[in-house]
């Protein structure tokens, strides 16, 4: 029974997410869902990005958070615009959240829409919110157990970004762990190591965002909608 009620709910969530995907096709959007536990640094990431974006490709981002708008206002600057979704006692994002907002944001003057989720890094992987690719981000203090602790989250990614490395020397951390936890769980997803404080990182970042997304728009790999 109870397993009943949750499949619905999962059904619903995507029929939304799929018609969500389908708006980011027409306008030529890459929609990148951010995932992570709280304070691993998303909200700085894509301040920088949006920021090492311009002037040639413009972005739009969408945050949820239990409750302020803090992170939204950080994200203003330089954005086309920066919506802030409060969840209330939700630990993660809906599709018909995103949905929602998507009536109200210039999607077809933007590139990239960049959906900061809820910190948290069990739910937010089971909900589709209609995006084109997961980035998940993993701080050097949160420690080097993490993949292997929480699986699912890792096996959805696209992206693995170690954030933080600015501590590396500092705190203990084992990235051969990582790496062999996520070769068991996801063996060809990109790794990259950064800091958005000191820019270390930003680079290959940046690259692999925008080679994303002309992929996307040309061979319409990841970025079909399936149909
Ligand atoms: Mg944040
Ligand atoms: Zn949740």
């Amino acid at each position: 029974m109870k397993i009943n009620v949750v499949k619905r709910v999962l059904n619903a969530n995507d029929l939304v997410a799929q018609d969500n995907r389908k708006k980011f096709k027409q306008a030529q959007v890459l929609a990148v869902n951010f995932i992570s536990s709280p304070g691993s640094g998303k909200t700085t990431l894509l301040e920088k990005t949006i920021q090492k974006l311009l002037p040639d490709e413009k972005s739009i981002a969408l945050v949820g958070d239990l409750q302020t708008t803090r992170d939204a206002e950080r994200l203003a600057p330089g954005a086309l615009q920066a919506t802030q979704i409060n969840t209330g006692m939700s630990c993660h994002l809906y599709a018909n959240q995103v949905a929602d907002a998507l009536k109200t944001l210039p999607l077809a003057k933007a590139d990239y829409l960049f959906i900061e989720n809820v910190g948290n890094m069990v739910c937010p992987g089971e909900f589709d919110l209609g995006e084109n690719l997961k980035v998940v981000l993993l701080s050097i203090p949160e420690g080097d157990d993490k993949v292997a602790k929480y699986p699912t989250i890792f096996r959805a990614a696209d992206l693995v970004l170690i954030t933080k490395i600015d501590l590396m020397g500092a705190l203990s951390f084992d990235l051969k762990r990582i790496q062999d936890d996520l070769a068991k769980l996801n063996a060809n997803v990109p790794l990259i190591q950064l800091s958005s404080l000191k820019g270390d990182g930003m680079v290959p970042w940046i690259q692999w965002l925008k080679a994303q997304r002309r992929k996307g728009i040309g061979a319409q790999a990841k970025f079909v909608t399936e149909e």
